[in-house]
C-alpha cells in the first residue's frame, strides 16, 4: 500500500500493537520477513501467554534458574541495570504487579491495599540473579515475574533497523506500537507526530523531526481504566504498586536506540521534570521532551532534533 509516489507503508498486528513499516521501495517480501522477525522477538518475550524464554523464568520462580539465548540474556542484563538505577521508576520485577492490575487487558480492577503491600514484597529486582558463565536467570521467590514490557518494543525495534541496514536499506521506519525508530534522512528528515495527552481525534502537540533517532513516547493516556472519577494507567511506581502520579501527562526520549529511549522514558517517568533533566545532563545522547498537566512542554536539550509547537494551548520552554 503507498502513502505518496515515494513511500510504501506496511502494516500488521504484533504485541497486542499496530505496526507500520515505511520504505521508500516496494518491497512486500522484505516487509514480510520483517514482520516474522518482530514475530519471533515476541515469541521469546512475552509474557502475555503461558510459553515463551521469559516465561520459562517466571515459572521457575523459587525453584531453579534458567538457561536463555545470549539476546534475551543480555535484555535482562541491561534491564536488571537500570532497575537499580536510584530515583528511576523502572523494576523488570514489576510482573506480578501488572498481572494484578491487569491495566489494558480484560478484568482490570484496582487491588485491595493488603494484595498491592504482599505483591510489593516480590518485586525487589536484587532477587533476580543472573549467571553470565551459564545464561540463567533466577527468581530467587516463588511468584516473582519478570516483565519487559516497557522495553522489549525498543529492543525489537533496534533489530529491524539493524535487519533492514543489513538488507542495503537506507531509508525508512519501524513504528511498533509507539516506539519509532529510523534510518536515514528522507527529505526535510523523519517527523514524528507528539500525540497531545487524551485527544480525542488524534490531534498533535507538536512535530519531531529527526535523523537516524529513534522517538519513544510513555504516557498515561496510552492505556488506562477508569473508577469512580479516578484514573489509573499502566505505568505503575515500584515504590508504592499504584500507578506513577506526578506532574506528567508523557515524557518522550529521543537517543540512537530504542532500548535506551524505552529504558530512559520509564527511569525519567518516576524522577519527574527537574530531577530527569538533572539526570540527563550527564548524558547528551539522550534528550527529553516534557509534558505536564499544567499544559507546559520542556525540552531538556534539543541538539539532535528539530521540534515544532503546533498547538497554543501549550507553553514550550527550553
Ligand atoms: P511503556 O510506558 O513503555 O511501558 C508500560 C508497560 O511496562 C506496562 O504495560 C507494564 O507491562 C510495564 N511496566 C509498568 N510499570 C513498570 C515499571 N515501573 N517498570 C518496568 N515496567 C513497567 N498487549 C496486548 O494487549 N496483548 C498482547 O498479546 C500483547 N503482547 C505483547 C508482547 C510483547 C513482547 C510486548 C513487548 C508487548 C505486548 N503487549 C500486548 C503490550 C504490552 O502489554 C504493553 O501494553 C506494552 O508493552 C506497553 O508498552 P508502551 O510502550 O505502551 O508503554
Ligand atoms: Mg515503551
Ligand atoms: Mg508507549
Amino acid at each position: 500500500m503507498s502513502d505518496d509516489a515515494r513511500v510504501y507503508s506496511y502494516s500488521a498486528v504484533l504485541m497486542g500493537s499496530p505496526i507500520l513499516l515505511k520504505l521508500f521501495e516496494h518491497n512486500e517480501p522484505l516487509a514480510s520477513r520483517v514482520f516474522h522477525l518482530i514475530k519471533q522477538y515476541e515469541d521469546l518475550l512475552t509474557v502475555n501467554r503461558a510459553q515463551s524464554q521469559v516465561m520459562d523464568i517466571n515459572h521457575a520462580a523459587g525453584l531453579n534458574p534458567v538457561s536463555v539465548s545470549r539476546s534475551v540474556y543480555a535484555l535482562i542484563k541491561c534491564a536488571k541495570a537500570a532497575s537499580l538505577v536510584p530515583g528511576g521508576a523502572f523494576n523488570l520485577a514489576i510482573g506480578p504487579l501488572v498481572k494484578r492490575w491487569k491495566i489494558g487487558f480484560k478484568g482490570d480492577s484496582v487491588p485491595p491495599a493488603d494484595d498491592i503491600a504482599r505483591l510489593l514484597t516480590l518485586t525487589d529486582p536484587h532477587n533476580v540473579v543472573l549467571d553470565d558463565a551459564q545464561s540463567s536467570v533466577f527468581l530467587t521467590r516463588a511468584g516473582m515475574e519478570i516483565d519487559l514490557g516497557a522495553i522489549a518494543k525498543g529492543y525489537i525495534a533496534d533489530r529491524v533497523r539493524d535487519y533492514l541496514r543489513q538488507q542495503g536499506v537506507t531509508l525508512g521506519l519501524i513504528n511498533l506500537g509507539g516506539n519509532v525508530q529510523t534510518l536515514g534522512s528522507p527529505e526535510g528528515g523523519w517527523s514524528i507526530g507528539l500525540k497531545k495527552p487524551f485527544a480525542q481525534d488524534n490531534a498533535l502537540l507538536g512535530a519531531i523531526e529527526v535523523v537516524n533517532k529513534s522517538v519513544v513516547t510513555s504516557g498515561v493516556y496510552e492505556r488506562f481504566f477508569e473508577l469512580d472519577g479516578r484514573r489509573y494507567h499502566h505505568i505503575l511506581d515500584p515504590r508504592t504498586g499504584y500507578p506513577l502520579d506526578n506532574e506528567l501527562d508523557s515524557v518522550t526520549i529521543i537517543a540512537s536506540e530504542s532500548l535506551d529511549c524505552d529504558l530512559w522514558t520509564t527511569l525519567i517517568y518516576g524522577m519527574g521534570v527537574e530531577k530527569g533533566v538533572e539526570a540527563l545532563r550527564g548524558r547528551p545522547d539522550i534528550e527529553a521532551i516534557f509534558v505536564t498537566k499544567q499544559r507546559e512542554i520542556i525540552l531538556s536539550s534539543a541538539s539532535h532534533y528539530r521540534f515544532t509547537l503546533l498547538d497554543d494551548d501549550y507553553r514550550l520552554t527550553v
